[in-house]
């Protein structure tokens, strides 16, 4: 079982590149990793997976800051990645925030909250473009593509821009937020509006870059999920700074389930450099709102495949997906940590987003699925009084204006003179 959370490091096949090389997650099979433009099996059309021959322990992390890249951020961990550097604006190192009065309300031993939206485009979308453009250069493709719940479009646009690659982006029409129109828009990619769901723009993009129209930057793609890992190494590292400990729960938003696998996959990885026990690794806890529940249906019914959902709904459109692509790998994720998955309302969503920005962490609606699950589960009694908890945030406030308009308070309009203020003050 390679997903297995004790699996043993692998041994490198002949067609590893300087220790790594791609591998099917369902029959094994094994490529060279930067020779041919590949997102999933030759064979059986698995999931591929990015694998090293030495994977890294705390004391890697760091190694070669300055003579190679930063010590801060997604390239701190170049011992654990592809390459050494690869295009950056920079990403990562984003805050880990205490939020006292929220922990306190929601009654667990500590609480953090990841920021993902303070990354430069504001998601954690760029930690896997930095990667996966920098591998796109490495591959010598003329152009990049995704289809995009909106994020992923604004991370794309932003690296290719950076790479100076053209950028292709298909968004459900009508169900992107504003902000992140105006970035793909701004940041110069050319932007299609399918008449369809994300899932249906997924299906058209694939069938392009099949085609060869232009490289996919879909979680689909391994080496995305490899910038993503690194969330759960700036995790473990700060919280043990912090607390001398591992945190118990990672609680995170689930779309196509890519962040759920990277983190999954990075924590495998410390297992097996030994750098952390199996019992150290962190619950991994996904949530989607009732409205594209697909992944929470399959570990409810204790399935090993989703059923596609055909239609999606939710103010979080970011996770407004009713066929998560990653699934084989995160159900392992998920089950082998012994965590769980938990939907919630868009209303539950609506009050924790309001609760975070009241402790001053803005975040956007799929974001504050994470809080709004984590509350659902300690009522429920499922997340224990004594746990120690990472909620990630996965995209910052002003992504979305119009939910936040909706969620916080209406301006009240005043006449331009001071006594008129005052009296309404007090009125
Ligand atoms: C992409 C995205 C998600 C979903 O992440 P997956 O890795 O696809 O599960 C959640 N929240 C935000 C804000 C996103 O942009
Ligand atoms: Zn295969």
């Amino acid at each position: 079982m390679s997903l297995a959370i004790d699996a043993a490091t692998p041994d490198a096949p002949d067609c590893a590149d300087d220790g790594t090389w791609l591998a099917c997650i369902a029959c094994g099979e094994t490529f060279a990793p930067f020779e041919d433009v590949r997102y999933t099996c030759d064979e059986c059309d698995g999931l591929l997976e990015v694998r090293y021959a030495d994977p890294p322990t705390f004391d890697d992390f760091g190694a070669g800051a300055d003579s190679e890249g930063p010590d801060r951020g997604v390239w701190r961990y170049r011992e654990g990645l592809p390459f050494d550097l690869g295009v950056t604006l920079p990403e990562g190192d984003t805050p880990l925030h205490r939020v006292p009065r929220i922990e306190e309300s929601v009654g667990v031993d500590a609480l953090r909250i990841k920021h993902e939206g303070m990354n430069p485009t504001g998601s954690f979308k760029d930690r896997g473009m930095t990667v996966g453009v920098r591998v796109a250069q490495e591959l010598g493709v003329g152009a990049l593509a995704c289809a995009s719940t909106g994020n992923t479009s604004a991370a794309l646009a932003a690296y290719g821009g950076r790479a100076d690659m053209p950028t292709l982006v298909l968004l459900p029409q009508g169900k992107v937020a504003a902000g992140k129109v105006a970035q793909a828009s701004l940041h110069g990619a050319r932007i299609l509006e399918v008449d369809g769901n994300f899932d249906a723009c997924l299906d058209i993009v694939q069938a392009l870059a099949a085609r060869g129209e232009a490289y996919l930057l879909n979680s689909l793609n391994p080496f995305r999920l490899e910038g993503q890992k690194t969330i759960g190494f700036e995790i473990v590292e700060e919280f043990h700074a912090d607390y001398g400990t591992y945190p118990d729960r990672i609680v995170l938003p689930v779309g196509n389930a890519g962040n759920t696998s990277a983190l999954y996959k990075g924590f495998r990885e410390l297992v097996q450099s030994g750098a952390l026990s199996v019992d150290e690794v962190p619950k991994l806890t996904g949530v989607q709102a009732e409205g594209a529940a697909p992944m929470v249906e399959a570990i409810e019914e204790g399935n090993d495949e989703i059923r596609r959902w055909e239609e999606v709904e939710t103010r979080a459109t970011a996770i407004r997906i009713g066929n998560p692509v990653n699934a084989p790998k995160a159900i392992p994720g998920i089950r082998n940590t012994g965590g769980t998955a938990v939907a919630v309302s868009d209303e539950e969503i609506t009050e924790a987003q309001r609760q975070l920005a009241g402790e001053g962490v803005g975040v956007e609606p799929a974001s504050a699925a994470s809080l709004a699950g984590l509350k659902k589960l300690r009522r429920e009694g499922v997340v224990d009084a004594d746990e120690t908890v990472v909620c990630l945030t996965t995209g910052h406030l002003l992504k979305d204006p119009d939910a936040a308009y909706e969620a916080g308070g209406d301006p009240e309009p005043v006449p331009n003179d001071v006594d008129a203020v005052v009296e309404h003050l007090d009125g």
